[in-house]
């Protein structure tokens, strides 16, 4: 199966817990209602509105029926929309996607959710935004919302609306809903509102490494800003043949199959004023002159080799983001002498999930699933067995389950090709996150992403929580101890 609903379903699957029904899950959600309302169309819903609409959009399959009810009076260039009616802009990119003909004009009939993005009074879930907070249901400071915030209020608001097309579903999702204001200044769950944004943001020395779902949304936000500088972005990819890239790339649509996308990525940032230098290679291709160049690196590959040969080029930062098959996002900070490096949160050969979602990955369960023999340790059912690869069969027939994990992950090669498994909205959450740090970064303020706090994270399906910032340490063996790396590393940027 291919195109844009592919690797949602893959996602929903794993959250699922049952591939058995997937299919029957993904029915029931698409027959979900789902109404955006906003009776002004200041900058700030208008950037809401229009991000939420895109990540419910690109849900496909699993998209609910979205019905829009905003003025026709547009307030703000959104990066990959054009400048005419909103509605008409949204049906316009996503031509070709199933969930666009499931996609109207006008009040909902009956909503499932209805989604109110500007403060007015109307019944539903209120969309806030103020400064750099933003809010489901919780009042905020009478204060125009920045871009990141704003974005991230249309993640919030797609993912409300992504739980209540599971739960309307029957699904066996963990789901919890999130309610409350949180801070994109410091992660606090309060409406801690930071300072403006009043200078253009700079992206000189910045390296943009890896130009995918995450990155896409990432740039969508910064291309929401005014912009300087030529930064480099890195990507050796072009937007896949089969369409399977755009049910996460916000820089894309059906006609940009088979473009680069460091190219597209780039467009966004130059429309926006800079002078993006885009890379079509991998970064280990790059020439000398231009790896040291980047003094900022923002990375967001999924391939773990890439991410720990980058943080060995020793950049003065680092700004990571990744995603979990089973929907955990996390954004992180680098600087390689305090702290976890980006190798120490990176060990080779496993992905972000852990040895356990690789496992079920490479065994083609849900992480749920193989859960259940684990605990039970009993061998994996014939029918998991089956489908392996028959050179893989054998070697983990009659192998009880808790002796799984380490017979897999030592006797079972990973697959050459194995597809991502994500959501528009799980994608996006990290990218809008690490727009916010790039921004703080530019200008120059000291957030909380750093040493002491180096990661934020939380699950697209349970919301930000009082624990999402926290840190992660250095890993014992790591070349971030060793006393050449080190002071190599303290010269260069001395
Ligand atoms: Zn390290």
């Amino acid at each position: 199966m291919t195109g844009p609903a592919d690797r949602t379903r893959r996602y929903i699957a794993s959250v699922e817990g049952d591939p058995q029904n997937v299919d029957d899950v993904i029915t029931r959600m698409a027959a979900t209602e789902v109404e955006l309302v906003a009776d002004i169309l200041d900058p700030a819903a208008e950037i809401a509105v229009a991000l939420a609409a895109m990540l419910l959009l690109r849900l496909e399959d699993a998209a609910p029926r979205l019905y829009l009810t905003v003025p026709q009076t547009r307030s703000v260039k959104l990066p990959l929309l054009g400048e005419h009616d909103l509605y008409d802009e949204l049906a316009h990119v996503h031509q070709g996607f199933d969930a666009a003909k499931r996609f109207r004009k006008g009040p909902a009939p009956s909503p499932d959710l209805r989604l109110v993005f500007d403060g007015a009074a109307d019944p539903g879930l209120h969309v806030r935004t103020a400064a750099w907070a933003c809010s489901l249901d919780a009042e905020l400071p009478e204060v125009a919302g920045n871009p990141v915030a704003a974005a991230f209020a249309g993640v919030l608001a797609a993912a409300e609306a992504l739980q209540v097309g599971f739960r309307l579903a029957g699904s066996r999702a963990r789901l919890r809903s999130f309610r409350g204001a949180v801070s994109l200044w410091d992660y606090s769950l309060a409406p801690i509102l930071g300072p403006t944004i009043t200078s253009p943001v700079d992206l000189s020395g910045f390296g943009i490494v890896g130009c995918g779902g995450v990155a896409s949304a990432t740039a969508w936000t910064l291309g929401l800003l005014p912009l300087l500088g030529d930064p480099l972005v890195i990507d050796h990819d072009s937007i896949d043949k089969e369409g399977t890239n755009l049910n996460r790339h916000l820089t894309a649509t059906l006609q940009n199959v088979g473009d680069p996308k460091a190219t597209l990525l780039a467009g966004f940032l130059g429309a926006a004023g800079a002078a993006p230098r885009p890379r079509i290679c991998e970064w280990n291709r790059l020439s000398d002159a231009e790896k040291l160049e980047v003094r900022t690196g923002v990375v967001s590959v999924d391939d773990g080799a890439v991410r720990r040969d980058f943080q060995l080029d020793l950049p003065q930062v680092i700004l990571n983001a990744g995603i979990s098959d089973t929907g955990y996002y996390r954004v992180t900070y680098h600087d390689f002498l305090n702290a976890a490096c980006l190798r120490c949160i990176t060990p080779g050969g496993t992905l972000l999930g852990g040895p356990l979602a690789t496992t079920a990955r490479r065994l083609g369960i849900s992480t749920a699933r193989l859960n259940d023999v684990i605990s039970a340790n009993i061998p994996l059912p014939e029918d998991v067995v089956d489908a392996l690869r028959p050179e893989d069969r054998e070697q983990v027939r009659g192998v009880r389950g808790a002796d799984l994990v380490a017979t897999v992950c030592a006797r079972v090669q990973p697959l050459p090709d194995e597809p991502a498994v994500s959501a528009p909205m799980l994608s996006a959450a990290p990218g809008v996150l690490l727009a916010g740090e790039v921004i703080k970064h530019s200008l120059g303020y000291k957030g909380p992403l750093s040493p002491a706090l180096n990661v934020v994270g939380a699950n697209v399906l349970k919301g930000p929580h009082q624990g999402w910032l926290t840190t992660l340490h250095k890993r014992s063996g790591c070349e971030c101890l060793d006393p050449l790396y080190r002071r190599y590393y303290t010269r260069k940027w001395a």
